[in-house]
């Protein structure tokens, strides 16, 4: 059986970004930018107020208290209409243009208003005071962003400052959710007589979008050979399936053997790992601009959906996003009690945070009361995993284990 670092690394060996894709900027959150972007004007495209007050020549104001003549008032988004003579000032708003010949805005506060005139007291004044110059962020031509970045939040907001309203980046994965077993009612339902309610669909619907990708959930497929085939078909139109259950040994275990029926060819099937071993990993049949479909069998219970999602899922997309290659976020922790880890399967024990004694990026942690990998209530109590090697191990108290963070 592989271990969880080789079968990631085969997962990392079959992903490939997408395609490249003109998309509008207001739908590009989290997408990774493709290209460079250059600014289009000056930022400010103009000698900006700062703060409301009056625009003045600070040559007039080297001996204060002084009176001076106010000629006009600019609001922000008109611009002045004349330029200032020696003596005079214009009252002005934040964001509104200099009149030709200010260099500084004298703040509202630091002055009285008397009619026509307006006195300015006495303070330091400068040429530049409260004056962003035209250009001082940006000039037009300047790059702004290299291709090869997230895009932020922060990055939005430049993109549309310099109106960049289609934007070229890496395309956004397709994820289809394909639940399966007799067993399984809707959410909404109440079961008959050994029946539950799907549950994982919901949660790794979450776990997707979460990660900004657009998710098409199957209706359930009964543990039927043809039903399954039509369902799985329709699904391997995405860039990652992830099919729930069927994936184990049982006798209606059909999971595996339909998709190899649909061309998808098997990768690997089971990790050493602890909840989720029984995983299945396969790639789809070559399709026209787009790689082919990553496939996720993934085992039926909770915890196992969950654990393969953070482990394999999760990573992998970043791949079809753009992102380099990178494991699940395993950070140090101290261990707060004795573990004696009797088995040679890497494992993830829904584990809380008991304290930060050596701050938070350092928390000491322990395994909560779980009953195994149907256990959702474990991981509802939990803040993460407290991840054990593949090999017997004990660990001590105060010893340094690893922590894979829920969220
Ligand atoms: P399987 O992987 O099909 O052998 O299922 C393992 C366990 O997970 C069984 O107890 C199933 O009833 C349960 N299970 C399978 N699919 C789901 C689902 N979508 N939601 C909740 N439990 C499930
Ligand atoms: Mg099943």
């Amino acid at each position: 059986m592989l271990r969880v670092s080789e079968a990631l690394a085969l997962v990392f060996e079959h992903a490939a970004p997408l395609p490249v894709v003109d998309r509008p900027l207001e739908a590009s959150l989290g997408r990774w930018l493709a290209d460079d972007v250059w600014a289009d004007a000056d930022q400010p495209p103009f000698d900006k107020a700062l703060v409301d007050g009056y625009a003045v020549r600070a040559e007039d104001l080297a001996d204060l208290p002084r009176r001076l003549l106010v000629v006009e008032s600019i609001l922000a988004g008109h611009p002045p209409t004349r330029p200032l003579a020696a003596g005079e000032a214009a009252e002005i708003t934040t964001g509104a243009p200099l009149p030709p010949n200010a260099d500084a805005v004298v703040m509202h506060e630091r002055t009285d208003r008397h009619g026509d005139f307006v006195a300015i007291r006495p303070q330091e004044i400068r040429s530049g005071l409260n004056r962003l110059p035209r250009g001082r962020v940006y000039r037009e031509g300047d790059r702004l962003l290299a291709g090869g970045v997230v895009l932020t939040p922060s990055r939005l907001g430049l993109l549309a400052a310099v109106g960049s309203a289609v934007v070229r980046v890496v395309d956004r994965p397709r994820v289809a959710i394909v639940p399966t077993g007799d067993e399984l009612v809707d959410f909404r339902e109440t079961p008959g007589p050994g029946r539950i309610r799907n549950s994982n669909a919901l949660m790794l619907e979450a776990l997707a979008a979460g990660r900004g990708v657009e998710t098409w959930t199957s209706p359930i497929l009964p543990d039927e050979p043809e039903a399954l085939r039509e369902g799985l078909r329709r699904a391997l139109e995405s860039d990652v399936v992830l099919a729930i259950g069927g994936v184990s040994a049982g006798s209606k275990d059909l999971v595996p053997g339909t998709l190899r029926d649909l061309g998808v060819r098997e990768v690997f099937h089971k990790v050493r790992l602890k909840p989720g071993k029984p995983l299945w990993f396969g790639v789809g049949p070559d399709r026209e601009g787009r790689p082919p479909a990553l496939v996720f069998g993934l085992p039926g219970n909770p915890l196992s959906g969950l654990v393969n999602f953070r482990i394999f899922v999760a990573p992998a997309l970043d791949v079809l996003d753009g992102r380099p290659a990178r494991a699940a976020g395993v950070v140090p922790a101290h261990s707060a009690g004795r573990l004696e880890h009797r088995s040679d399967l890497e494992t993830y024990l829904p584990a809380r945070i008991v304290g930060e004694p050596h701050g938070p990026a350092m928390p000491t942690i322990e395994p909560v009361d779980w009953s195994g990998s149907a256990d959702l209530m474990a991981v509802v109590r939990a803040d993460g995993f407290l991840v054990l090697p593949d090999r017997e191990t004990v660990v001590e108290p105060g010893e340094i284990v690893g922590f894979l963070p829920l969220h």
